[in-house]
């Protein structure tokens, strides 16, 4: 098989050491592709390519932003063209069904043309200053950060991808680009089509490696300006102490374990199919799943077992033909959440479906596990306590609004959270109560590039997308101007 290689300094080209890892296919354990493996010093060469384009070539940092606008809109035209291809991709490298990689890839088409446009919006302020120094004028611009590094995980390979790059590029940034190493493939395209399009050398670097090694010395380079982030929170912590170094700028996505509340006064049928998409998309293998169903205690028996006859009737097989899920990305990860059920039912919640791996006919190889919901759970469950990154949603109970809300926040977490009511005054005392970054009413997991993203507590430091995914990747420069030059009088006395 061909090796995929990095891309570094314009060239495509293998790791220094030679060593290779296998890229495999999780609806059947097959091999996909080869995949050079990079290290510390491949990671060191991006960065010296990403510093050189930045400080000393500036291609990309000095073109205007109506020519870089234009440049995003040509990845975005290129990026259509092969739309099914990188959806294909994405569903053999990840596992989601074909519809939602499809999904997936306009999302991010639809992301550059976003950030195409808002590069070449107005921005920056002018400010009315007091005259104590005589007549000034005080104004701000927006300038790139310089070497951006970025790493992703592996639930949208793509789509991750380019919630950083985009705004990131658009910006006049230079960038080291590191997708997790479990799907590296469609981001594998998405840079020969930087390179068709024809980003200047060093402008875009990707370098393909384990967190350990080629993402901690992303994290720790003095010669990376920003780090952003998007991953467990363990790790955001680690990069975090990594990045003081040089006091990086920094932007972190991290996990979450977020409550989905309903209440009796509810579309019941309505709230159970947001509650299926809250947890039962892309495998429920998403950082903002509903993971928690916090559940008035009146209808959560009729709730629980509608949620059960749905979620049995979820099929289950090859992405590739579109069931409602498919394969967990990784035999690991599989495991990982299967540990999670035993550990569930250890710990005395009631299993009501699912719950285990599912190996009927061509799904035998691969690494499904059938949607699993978990009722009469605690607080102090470990399923209830822990991102589990899986199709495993728990369910529990209350009597009153302010429980509802104090089980709702009683998380480390706070990246999303849902309150299902016919009641609007209290679907906005409630959502305005529950500390999460991302949050819905009446519906569960709708996402937009036009709106920010980002977490609450151990969820994050700051937010993607939108005007403010745009900023993260933008020093502001404040500019003051003496319209009066002369003396000032400072030192009459
Ligand atoms: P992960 O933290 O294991 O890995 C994420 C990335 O970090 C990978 O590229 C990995 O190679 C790299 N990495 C690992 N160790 C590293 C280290 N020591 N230094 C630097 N980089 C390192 O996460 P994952 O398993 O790939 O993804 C799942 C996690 O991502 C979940 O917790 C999920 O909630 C979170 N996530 C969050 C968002 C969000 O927007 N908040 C979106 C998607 C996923």
């Amino acid at each position: 098989m061909e090796i995929k290689k990095m891309f570094i300094d314009g060239c495509w080209v293998e790791s220094i050491s030679g060593k290779t890892r296998n890229t495999i296919n999780p609806s059947n354990g097959e091999v996909l592709a080869v995949v050079t493996e990079g290290d510390v010093d491949d990671a060191r060469l991006a960065i010296a390519a990403a510093k050189k384009s930045f400080y000393v070539t500036r291609e990309w940092r000095d073109t205007d932003a109506q020519t870089r606008g234009d440049m995003l809109l040509k990845i975005a035209d290129e990026m259509d063209k092969v739309r099914d291809e990188l959806a294909r991709i994405d569903t053999l490298n990840h596992g989601k069904p074909l519809r939602e990689a499809e999904a997936d890839v306009d999302d991010a088409i639809h992301c550059f043309r976003y950030y195409s446009s808002l590069i070449k919006a107005p921005h920056g302020g002018v400010y009315e200053v007091n005259e104590g120094f005589g007549k000034m004028h005080s104004y701000t611009i927006h300038e790139p950060v310089g070497v951006c590094a970025q790493i992703t995980p592996w639930n949208y390979p793509l789509l991750m991808g380019v919630w950083k790059l985009a705004p990131a590029i658009a910006a006049g940034n230079s960038i080291v680009f590191k997708p997790s190493s479990n799907c590296v493939l469609s981001c594998i395209r998405l840079f020969e089509i930087f390179e068709k399009v024809g980003m200047p050398k060093g402008s875009v670097n990707l370098v393909l490696g384990a967190g350990s090694t080629i993402g901690n010395e992303l994290a720790e380079n003095k010669d990376v300006d920003m780090i952003t982030f998007t991953g467990s929170t363990e790790v955001g912590q680690s990069i975090m102490r990594a990045a003081a170094g040089n006091v990086k700028k920094i932007g972190l996505e991290l996990g979450g374990k977020s409550p989905n509340v309903i209440f009796a006064d509810a579309d019941l049928e309505g709230a159970v199919e947001w509650a299926m998409l809250g947890i039962f998309l892309n495998q429920g293998e998403i950082c903002s799943a509903g993971s928690r169903i916090i559940i008035e205690e009146s209808i959560k028996d009729k709730f629980v077992r509608r949620l059960a006859e749905r979620a049995n009737a979820i099929t289950i097989g090859n992405p590739l033909e579109n069931p409602d899920m498919g394969p967990l990305v990784t035999e690991s990860h599989m495991n990982k959440v299967l540990d999670y059920i035993q550990k569930g039912i250890d710990e005395g919640a009631t299993l009501v479906c699912g719950g285990y791996r599912y190996t009927e006919g061509e799904c035998a190889k691969g690494y499904y596990v059938r949607p699993t919901v978990f009722d009469n759970c605690t607080d102090d469950m470990t399923i209830v306590k822990e991102e589990i990154f899986g199709p495993v949603v728990t369910v529990q109970t209350f009597k009153t609004e302010q429980e509802a809300i104090d089980m709702a926040n009683n998380t480390e977490y706070g990246l999303a959270g849902a309150v299902f009511t016919s009641d609007g005054a209290r679907a906005l005392r409630v959502i305005k109560e529950i500390r999460a970054g991302i949050t819905w009413i009446n519906c569960y997991n709708p996402c937009f590039n036009e709106a920010p993203w980002g977490g609450y507590k151990k969820s994050g430091i700051g937010r993607e997308l939108g005007i403010h995914g745009l900023e993260e990747y933008q020093e502001i420069k404040q500019i003051n101007i003496n319209l009066n030059p002369g003396v000032v009088g400072w030192y009459e006395h």
